[in-house]
């Protein structure tokens, strides 16, 4: 009988936006020496207020809150003091603020609440230095019910939220991701585990403490309640501290902040602005195109990728345009390491070549290799097609004109062949290929070689 096991998320991820959440100062902290994004305010010194908080940082957080199908809080949000103490944390407490969005949903899992807060510092235990570069950054924080119940599940919830995300287009990728993970197996403790970064850290510390706990509790020994820190460099997790020393945080509302509220005309606009999200858009495209649901899944990938290929199927057959952009597309922006947006690529440039292989002015082969030209390249396939001479489909005494070429100059390779070298025979086929300029179709070709092969001997 498995034990059976329950999980719960907490997840930070960087909200997108120009300055940090209550000051000026610009969030491109990464690129910057340390400690120079900075200001009195977001390094917390004595007597500096903060400044109103960020709206670009508000209507993320709202959108974001609203793809999860989030219920809105329509009351006064407003922040809080979450005190604690860590070299990090300049002011000795980190602004967070109430829920913006609760019980929300995406794929079965619930979501317990959305809120924002601000980010930290970067401490260097090692070396003892602070980066305060990436204190005062907006963070949203999305808290899930203990729904998921198995590392695999939990993996897959991960990836999903962070394919919302992106597609909100109002937060940082998996990058900036910081996760608090619970777990607790039948007859077990809860044990919250902290410090993990990313999705495959989730899942190798789920994993982790699923047999750490199963181990306990065959020999009889409780699972403690207990929180537990997360070593990425090993993928092991190890405690930190039991529940009786358990922190309080003293949550008070932060006085030097106003309370926010977000007019109902605001939010319908929002509501509006916002675009399908991911899930959803797979559940369409699987029953509109009739889709598998691996190949929705690979279209809607990255959102200007499923956008593109509904443009694309209204001019050309949808089952058509999907096979193409998710096998030779994909396979030529992941070959680029980019996304499809990061290529360049038009739908006009997809629409042209897709049509001119349907009405076979080119080969599935030279379509294939006109797509790989296609990366940051605005020139029209018709002209690449010309340039790289492969318009046309090749007739039938064409190839028999080039196998024939292909055995005259290479008596060698056809004697191997007859000599029992199968491998021979890949050689003449690649001679072909080379005088058509790789019109003709391999097994076609071999078919055709074999019999003037076989007529000369
Ligand atoms: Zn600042
Ligand atoms: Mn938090």
């Amino acid at each position: 009988m498995p034990i059976k096991m329950k999980c719960g998320l907490e997840i930070h991820v960087q909200l997108e936006t120009d300055s940090k959440l209550f000051c000026n100062c610009p969030t491109n902290y990464q690129d910057t020496p340390a400690n120079t994004n900075i200001c009195f305010v977001c390094l917390n010194q004595p007597g500096a207020k903060p400044f109103p908080t960020n709206k670009q940082a508000i209507e993320g957080a709202l959108k974001i809150a609203l793809m999860l199908d989030c219920k809105m809080n329509q009351e006064v949000i407003y922040f809080m003091r979450k005190h604690y103490n860590y070299p990090d944390l300049s002011s000795g407490y980190q602004r967070t603020s109430i829920p913006i969005g609760y019980e929300g949903d995406l794929n079965g899992i619930r979501i317990r609440e959305v809120h924002m807060e601000e980010d930290p510092g970067q401490y260097k235990p090692d070396v003892g230095t602070v980066d305060f570069n990436r204190s005062g950054i907006p963070l949203i924080e999305i808290v899930t019910e203990p729904d998921m119940k198995s590392p695999e599940e939990a993996r897959k919830f991960l990836k999903e939220l962070i394919r919302v995300l992106e597609y909100s287009a109002n937060a940082r990728g998996e990058g900036t991701m910081r996760a608090d993970v619970n777990i607790s197996l039948e007859g077990g403790k809860r044990v919250e585990i902290k410090n993990i970064n990313s999705i495959k850290g989730a899942y190798k510390a789920l994993k982790f403490e699923m047999v750490r706990q199963k181990n306990l509790l065959k020999r009889g020994v409780e699972v403690q309640q207990e929180t537990r820190a997360f070593l990425e460099s090993q993928m092991i997790t190890v405690s930190m501290r039991l529940k009786e020393e358990a922190e309080d945080y003293r949550y008070l509302p932060d006085p030097d902040l106003a309370p926010m509220q977000t007019e109902e005309e605001k939010l319908r606009i929002i509501k509006d602005e916002i675009p399908e999200a991911p899930h959803i858009k797979t559940k369409r495209f699987i029953k509109e195109y009739n889709l598998a649901e691996e190949h929705a899944k690979v279209l809607t990938s990255e959102l200007e990728l499923a956008n593109a290929f509904e443009e694309v199927a209204k001019e050309i057959d949808p089952e058509f345009a999907a096979l193409w952009m998710r096998d030779e597309l994909k396979r030529v922006i992941y070959y680029n390491k980019m996304s499809f947006k990061e290529s360049g690529i038009s739908t006009s440039q997809l629409i042209e070549l897709l049509e001119m292989i349907q009405n076979k002015e080119i080969t599935t082969k030279a379509g294939k290799r006109i797509i790989e030209q296609l990366p940051h390249n605005s020139e029209i396939p018709r002209s690449i097609a010309e340039k790289m001479g492969l318009i046309g489909i090749i007739k039938e005494d064409e190839i028999i004109n080039a196998a024939q070429q292909a055995i005259k100059e290479n008596p060698e390779a056809v004697e191997d062949y007859n000599q029992g070298k199968k491998a021979a025979m890949n050689f003449l086929v690649g001679q072909v290929m080379r005088i058509t300029r790789g019109k003709a179709e391999p097994e076609h070709t071999v078919k055709i070689l074999l019999k003037l092969i076989n007529s000369d001997n």
